[in-house]
């Protein structure tokens, strides 16, 4: 397998190379290049914008594992199957619930300081879907940014893990056996690594994180561009379950025109009690499951659309007042200053919130050593789909996730590695020559796309919503085609490749949702309302074709 498609990019301009060059810096990546540097290989780290400027700094609740007395991981992994809705894999499940534990006690060695109790056990909390105690948190509920911090110091502390930093990455090198072999990319920066160049590698990890900002309100911050499936799609690579994607029912609601990364109201607060009320303060979710506003996230995200549409508005409310101001304070300083930032005050008022797209279940396909379809590329983290989400996560499982499938894929590398298995590669030259280059979109084209998506292809989808989604992105790149052919074109830059990414995201993601006739798990149709395991307790596996359009097939049973 070849690199078939290539963003439209100056040729590389210099050459440096590595062992193991790893795109991104969240828990996943940092994970990944920490473990390969204690085996002994040269490891790189590239990122787009700063170390810490993925989701993981961003996450709020917690990291889940069964690390509580009386939890157990077969427990952890009941809730894990149910919120899965039956397209989990049970042997990535069991993977993450059984390594889950040891894997945060090596964080917390690696410096991560969670929250402890009088008796210095590591406090544990409960989110949706989850029947035991088993979240750890951190800063009450700065749990990303404290072991963003732990992580980023460590890779710091490394002189032999190389650093860059500011720095797009565009695709997928291979040798001439098909073999990933490095990658190019793009330095925002001066001196000799300026403009785009190029890292020869023996294996390369992607662990570039989520896809959110291909829909007008995510709480995923704006480097979450969906650029690794973009990337592994051009590589001939099979991502699937993109058409699972979680929209996390309480973000703070910042009015009808806002656009991007919106605040989260974390599960969390739901968890220490706060309830889901309408205008009217009746609580909506009695009644509608038995874990009311703590059912999975879908059902809860769901149902405050459908009372929304009831009450034709855009939003519900969070009721904490009965916190009082001593545990807002101490329990969610994060929430609460981001609220009062915005001119709300939950101590005293209930926080108007509404759904909004926040993690990515599906991504590029990995067995459970984290390797894809194309030899020598490894994903981790969101940009993955290692099975362990199915057709919806359970919460704070995603965190998890990138630790222990970073460490496989480190283990992965550094057994091969010993076996003689991942010798020094050569780039094949003609090939990259030979890969067709995708057309860049106007940077405006980011807007439009997001407000397709989340029109069409949100919450909420039909047949319909989506052949509007699906025929307005052909429009934007029928567009990108004619400035190509007036000699009009996009310069190469980081705002039309992240647009070309979008884009390429985008209409992968409406192919297999529409395909997908059934509601299940994050993907609610509304014209198939049921879920339908006679013809779809399966994934569909979106691949490109030879055209460099995404096509969706069924797997095999
Ligand atoms: C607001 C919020 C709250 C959350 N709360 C929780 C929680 O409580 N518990 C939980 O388990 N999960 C939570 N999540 C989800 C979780 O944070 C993410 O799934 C996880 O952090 C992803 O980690 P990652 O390492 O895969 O990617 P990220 O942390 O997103 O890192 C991706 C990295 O890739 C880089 N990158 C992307 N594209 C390129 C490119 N082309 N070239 C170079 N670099 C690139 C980015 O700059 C970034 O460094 C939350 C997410 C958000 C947004």
């Amino acid at each position: 397998m070849s690199v078939t498609h290539r963003l439209t990019a100056p040729a590389p301009g210099w050459t440096t190379d590595t062992d193991v060059v790893v795109v991104g810096s969240g828990v996943a990546g940092l994970t990944v290049a920490l473990n390969v540097r204690r085996a002994g290989l040269r490891a790189m780290v590239v990122t787009k914008a700063m170390l810490d400027d993925g989701s993981t700094r961003w996450a709020q609740g917690g990291i889940a594992a069964a690390l509580g007395e009386g939890d157990t991981p077969e427990q952890h992994l009941t809730d894990t199957l149910v919120a899965g809705a039956g397209l989990c894999d049970g042997d990535s499940v069991r993977t993450l619930v059984t390594e889950g534990p040891d894997a945060v006690r090596r964080l917390i060695a690696v410096g991560a300081a969670f929250d402890r109790g009088e008796d210095g056990d590591v406090l544990l909390t409960r989110e949706g879907g989850h029947h035991r105690n088993r979240i750890a948190h951190a800063g009450g509920d700065a749990t990303g940014a404290e072991i963003s911090r732990a992580l980023v110091e460590a890779v710091r502390r490394d002189p032999d893990v190389e650093l860059i930093e500011h720095a797009l990455v565009l695709d997928l090198l291979t040798d001439a056996d098909g073999h990933a072999a490095g990658l190019t990319l793009h330095v925002m920066g001066e001196g000799q690594r300026d403009g785009v160049g190029a890292v020869r590698a023996r294996a390369v990890v992607l662990a570039t994180g989520g896809m959110g900002q291909v829909f007008s309100a995510t709480t995923n911050p704006a480097v979450s561009t969906g650029d690794g499936v973009a990337l592994a799609l051009r590589a001939g690579a099979e991502v699937t379950d993109l058409e699972f994607v979680q929209f996390h029912p309480t973000v703070l609601w910042l009015g009808p025109e806002a656009e991007g990364q919106q605040p989260l109201v974390s599960e969390a607060v739901r968890g220490e009690g706060a309830h889901l009320v309408d205008a009217d303060g009746v609580r909506f979710m009695l009644g509608q499951h038995e874990l009311a506003e703590l059912a999975p996230r879908d059902i809860v995200a769901k149902a405050i659309t459908r009372r929304m549409r009831e009450h034709g508005t855009d939003h519900m409310y969070l009721d904490g007042r009965h916190f009082g101001a001593e545990m807002w304070q101490r329990r969610f300083p994060t929430i609460l200053a981001s609220c009062r930032a915005h001119g709300i005050d939950p101590v005293t008022e209930p926080i108007p919130v509404a759904p909004a797209a926040h993690y990515a279940s599906g991504g590029v396909r990995t067995d459970t050593r984290g390797r894809t379809s194309v030899p020598g590329l490894s994903a981790c983290g969101e940009v993955a789909c290692t099975g362990v989400h199915g057709a919806n996560r359970l919460a704070s499982n995603s965190l998890l996730e990138g630790l222990v499938f970073a460490e496989r894929i480190a283990a992965d590398l550094t057994a091969r590695l010993a076996a003689g298995d991942l010798p020094e590669r050569v780039v094949d030259v003609e090939a990259a020559r030979a890969a067709r280059p995708v057309p860049l979109p106007a940077p405006e084209a980011r807007a439009e796309i997001q407000r397709l998506m989340s029109r069409g292809t949100g919450v909420l989808r039909s047949a319909a919503s989506m052949a509007a989604t699906a025929a307005g992105l052909a429009r934007l790149a029928e567009q990108t085609r004619a400035a190509v052919a007036e000699e009009k074109p996009a310069d190469p830059r980081v705002e039309t490749w992240e647009a070309a990414n979008l884009l390429l995201v985008a209409d992968a993601l409406v192919t297999a949702a529409a395909q997908r006739e059934e509601t299940r798990g994050c993907h609610w149709r509304e014209d198939f309302p049921e879920r339908d395991d006679a013809h779809w307790q399966r994934h569909l596996i979106t691949t490109l074709t030879a055209s460099g359009g995404p096509v969706s097939t069924l797997e095999e049973p």
